[in-house]
């Protein structure tokens, strides 16, 4: 099942995975550990949504690359980090407790803008991934006051398949990720709760075919990662 990653040039690596990714579907290229000209590269062909895991590296890329990009934050944002990207991020993916969100609702406001996020949701086997259990996600969204978070704007869920081959095992964790989905933005009618961030360069097919809305894709577009991501 995983393709073949990093032959033939950035375009046509681009152009590959753009063909499996219907209209609706945004992609986001997943740059953690790429150089600045690389991304100039890719931006170059005319994408502009970039996905990144580190707070630092993220402000650096920010500061060097045009300011017309769509910064993603697809890693674990630790608390204290919440102020190097609040006043200029795009979307933080993986929102997984109050204590974040409250931060990321106080950054925001000291920045006078509204940061949009994602809730994300436990569905992996692994102990190591981050995330919500799925109770604990129901409730935040259940308790979610809009009043006390007047900076932070819900725009949907986030999550990662376990890492395996077993592909009806990847399936069923996108399929119990978009019933979620399904079911709190048919609660909450919020037009707003649009997102849902499954996919990456191995099982975007099986995340597409489940009802992703975001997929965010590394390797499949830039080539095999040198340095392992964390
Ligand atoms: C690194 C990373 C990706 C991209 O992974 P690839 O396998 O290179 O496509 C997607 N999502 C998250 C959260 C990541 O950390």
């Amino acid at each position: 099942m995983p393709e073949a990653h990093g032959t033939g040039t950035l375009a046509e690596r681009y152009d590959a995975v753009r063909a499996r990714i219907p209209a609706h579907v945004t992609l986001v290229a997943v740059s953690k550990t790429r150089s600045v000209e690389e991304i100039q590269a890719l931006y170059d062909l005319g994408h502009r949504a970039f996905g990144e895991n580190y707070p630092q590296e993220l402000q650096r890329k920010y500061q060097e690359l045009p300011k017309d990009i769509e910064w993603h934050f697809i890693g674990h944002l630790q608390t204290n980090k919440v102020k190097m990207i609040a006043s200029f991020v795009h979307l933080v993916h993986a929102v997984d407790s109050e204590r974040l969100l409250s931060e990321i609702g106080k950054r925001a406001a000291a920045c006078g803008r509204t940061v949009d996020i994602l809730l994300q949701a436990h569905i992996a086997r692994e102990e190591s991934k981050h995330g919500l259990q799925i109770d604990g996600l129901r409730e935040l969204i259940r308790n979610w006051d809009a009043g006390s978070l007047p900076h932070v704007r819900l725009r949907g869920l986030m999550g990662m398949a376990t890492l395996t081959d077993d592909e009806a095992l990847i399936r069923s964790e996108f399929a119990t990720l978009a019933g979620i989905f399904k079911a709190v933005k048919s609660d909450r009618k919020d037009p707003a709760f649009d997102t849902l961030s499954m996919g990456m360069s191995d099982d975007l097919g099986f995340a597409i075919a489940e009802g992703s809305t975001l997929v965010r894709v590394g390797s499949a577009i830039f080539g095999p990662r040198t340095s392992k991501a964390t």
